[in-house]
Formats: C-alpha cells, sequence, structure tokens
C-alpha cells in the first residue's frame, strides 16, 4: 500500500533523535539539571545580532507582499547576486548568481545533488566514515548506492590509498564534510591537494569527471584561528552544499544552497540538473525571508566563544580523568571520543545509566567512539564533568 522504504525510514527514529527524545523524558522525571544530554547539534547560542537586525529591518521596511511572496525557483536574483559576490570576495574564483542555488538547508542541497549526479541505478558515492547518518538516505533516496570507507584512525583524514581502491566505473561522486560532523577534523590543504590529485587522473582514466561534493554546514565553526580549507582551490569538479544552520544558529529557518562554480565541467548541465532535482523534490523557492537575511550575513557567525569555552573544558577535564583526548576537534561543536571499551554502544549504556546521553560512534560507521554534541550550556559541561568521572572508575580509572 505505500512504499517499504519510505516507511521504514518513517517509523524508525535515528538513534540520535531516540536518544534526545529519552533525555526529555528524564529530564521531567528528574529534572532538567540532572540530565546531562549531549546528543543533538542543535545550537547553542543565539543567531548573531546583524541576523536578528536585519530580520526586524526587512519587516519593517519591505513591501510584504514581496518579503513574503515566491521567488525565482532557484533564489530570488538579488539575493544570489549579494551572495555570489560574498564568496567572491571571500574565496576567489569570481562566482556569479546563476552558479548558486538556493535550498531548505544542506539536507535539501544535498538531495538535490544526489539526484541531479544519479543516472542509473546503483551509480555510487563514497562517504568516508565517520559520516553523518542521514548521507544513506539522503544517496539512497536518489536510487544511488552509498560505498562507505572505513574510518582512517586516529587522525580521521582520508586514506588516498583506499579511495583510489573504491572508484569503480560506477563512481559519480565522492562526498567530503570538513568540518567533519562528529570527527571534528578538519581536512588539511595536503589531504584536498592529494584527494584533488586522484580524483583528476581518475576522471581522465575513466573520461568523465568524478564529482567532489563538499558538504559544509560547519565552515566557519574553527578553533584556534584555524580556517576551512576551500575545496574548489584544490579540485575544479566540487560542488559545494552549504547551510545557514550552524554557523548562523538559524537551523528551523532551513536556509543554504548549492554552488556550481566556473569551473566545474560541464557545470552549465549540473546546475540545471540541480535545477529539475528541485523540481522533483518539490524543494523550489526556499524559505524567501530567510534567503534575505543570509545574504546580507554571508561569512557571519553566532558568538563561538561558548563553543570555545566548552571544547577547552571538556579536552582539559576529561585529558584529566584519563579519557584520550589527544584529538581535540578541530571544527565544528563535537568531540568525538575513544572510549573507555571497544564496545561504544555497551559504553554509552553505561553512560545513559548515569544520565550522561553520548551518540556512539558506531551510528556513523565509526566504532570505539562516542559522540559528544558540546553545542550546550556551560554550565551542563561542568556539572557532567563529574559523571564524566563516575564513568571512568566504573572502568577502573
Ligand atoms: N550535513 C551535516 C554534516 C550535518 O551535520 C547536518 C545537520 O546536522 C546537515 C548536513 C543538514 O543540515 P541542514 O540543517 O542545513 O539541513
Amino acid at each position: 500500500m505505500v512504499s517499504q522504504r519510505c516507511y521504514g525510514l518513517g517509523t524508525a527514529r535515528s538513534v540520535i533523535r531516540e536518544l534526545f527524545e529519552y533525555g526529555n523524558q528524564r529530564a521531567r522525571e528528574v529534572g532538567p539539571d540532572k540530565v546531562y544530554d549531549f546528543s543533538l547539534g542543535n545550537p547553542s547560542v543565539a543567531p548573531p545580532r546583524e541576523a536578528l537586525d536585519e530580520l526586524e529591518r526587512l519587516i519593517r521596511e519591505s513591501d510584504p507582499l514581496q518579503l513574503h511572496g515566491y521567488t525565482s525557483a532557484q533564489g530570488d536574483l538579488a539575493v544570489r547576486e549579494r551572495l555570489a559576490a560574498s564568496l567572491a570576495k571571500r574565496f576567489g574564483h569570481g562566482y556569479g548568481p546563476d552558479d548558486l542555488y538556493l535550498t531548505v538547508g544542506a539536507a535539501a542541497a544535498l538531495c538535490c545533488v544526489f539526484h541531479a549526479l544519479t543516472e542509473a541505478p546503483g551509480d555510487e558515492f563514497l562517504v568516508f566514515a565517520p559520516y553523518f547518518p542521514e548521507y544513506k538516505v539522503f544517496i539512497e533516496g536518489a536510487g544511488a548506492k552509498a560505498v562507505i570507507l572505513p574510518p582512517h584512525v586516529p587522525d580521521f583524514q582520508i586514506d588516498l590509498a583506499a579511495v583510489e581502491a573504491a572508484i569503480t566505473p560506477r563512481t559519480k561522486g565522492v562526498l567530503i564534510n570538513s568540518p567533519n560532523n562528529p570527527a571534528g577534523v578538519v581536512y588539511t590543504p595536503q589531504t584536498l591537494q592529494g584527494l584533488g590529485e586522484l580524483l583528476r587522473r581518475k576522471s581522465e582514466e575513466l573520461g568523465r569527471p568524478i564529482f567532489l561534493i563538499s558538504d559544509e554546514p560547519y565552515r566557519e565553526i574553527v578553533y584556534d584561528g584555524g580556517l576551512t580549507p576551500w575545496a574548489p582551490d584544490f579540485y575544479g569538479d566540487t560542488i559545494v552544499c552549504y547551510s545557514y544552520s550552524k554557523s548562523l544558529s538559524l537551523p528551523g529557518e532551513r536556509l543554504g544552497y548549492v554552488l556550481v562554480g566556473p569551473e566545474v565541467e560541464h557545470g552549465r548541465e549540473v546546475y540545471a540538473a540541480v535545477a529539475g532535482a528541485g523540481r522533483t523534490l518539490g524543494y523550489v523557492n526556499a524559505p524567501s525571508l530567510f534567503q534575505r537575511v543570509c545574504a546580507a550575513c554571508d561569512g557571519y557567525t553566532a558568538d563561538l566563544s561558548v563553543y570555545a569555552a566548552n571544547r577547552a573544558l571538556l579536552t582539559d577535564g576529561l585529558g584529566a580523568l584519563g579519557y584520550d583526548t589527544s584529538l581535540p576537534p578541530a571544527g565544528t561543536f563535537y568531540y568525538f571520543l575513544p572510549t573507555l571499551e571497544p564496545d561504544d554502544v555497551a559504553f554509552c549504556e553505561k553512560a545513559k545509566a548515569l544520565d550522561l546521553l553520548l551518540v556512539p560512534g558506531s551510528g556513523f560507521g565509526a566504532p570505539g567512539y562516542a559522540r559528544i554534541s558540546f553545542c550546550v550550556p556551560t554550565r551542563r559541561v561542568q556539572d557532567a564533568l563529574a559523571v564524566f568521572g563516575e564513568l571512568a572508575r566504573q572502568y577502573g580509572g
């Protein structure tokens, strides 16, 4: 009667959502300050003042019919002009408005790209573990296959030999996510350089481009003065998927984009197919009001100092308790902590019994780790350290 695939997806909650709901229930039972919920990647700082001011100004000063009306399917032209100018100023490459397709967050951007690039069922996209679990849903939803490459431990950069071995005549694209959810790693210029060289060589062998799809919702959330290298600098056939959910703390407003730059081979065709995918999926016309807000605030960020403080507290506090904090996140608001036993699910269950909610790494394709989402009030991190201590003691720490 209904699609079994969709039914399955609609009735099964993700591990992360399951844990989050459990946390809400426990908070009602024992009180919110007794539950140390680090499950969800929901930004915990307010959007930047500039975004809120622009929102107020737009509502006050704009013609409401225009402000809340339909825009072009790919996004309002003036908005795309403004965004393209901002991106060209920040990254070069001479981006123009027709390179941008505005979407309902990065999720829709990715879905449009996978649909646009999949020509036949079983076409393949390479994905590096650890990975955002929805990737599989998005890729399979387009009728393609997600080929998961095992994590490159301990640094979570890219194992180029493994990529080379995994590329087949069916490979349509390689998906990267840097800064990475959940590992917090930022790919180095050397990693991207190596990947670019490899993809150029393999594309030549295949006689067509293998596209690099760069999912970058955490692009600006980096620490210690670091920068996220711009993937198109290293490989021309890069399609960038972006979201304002994390950088501007606007996840509920659903705004992002697909960028198909001038260096992308057959770029106009790819762009048209992305637009066609937007039609197929019913994603045309990203939210009109927030198109304008985000265009005015491209490159801005919410106050990241809370995340930086939480990250420092976790590094020092967990390190002092005997946890392995040798790879603190270079970006994002996730700590990917080696668990104190190989079975990360068992470890997270033990933590859960103490009302400490961590997501097992196996859900991201990387067993032996637990993800701590530290986009929470600093007080929660401070209070949770005692519980992390109790957990370590269960392992003889
Ligand atoms: N990609 C990654 C790596 C994410 O972590 C998320 C959200 O958590 C998304 C994409 C989807 O983001 P959006 O809210 O823009 O749809």
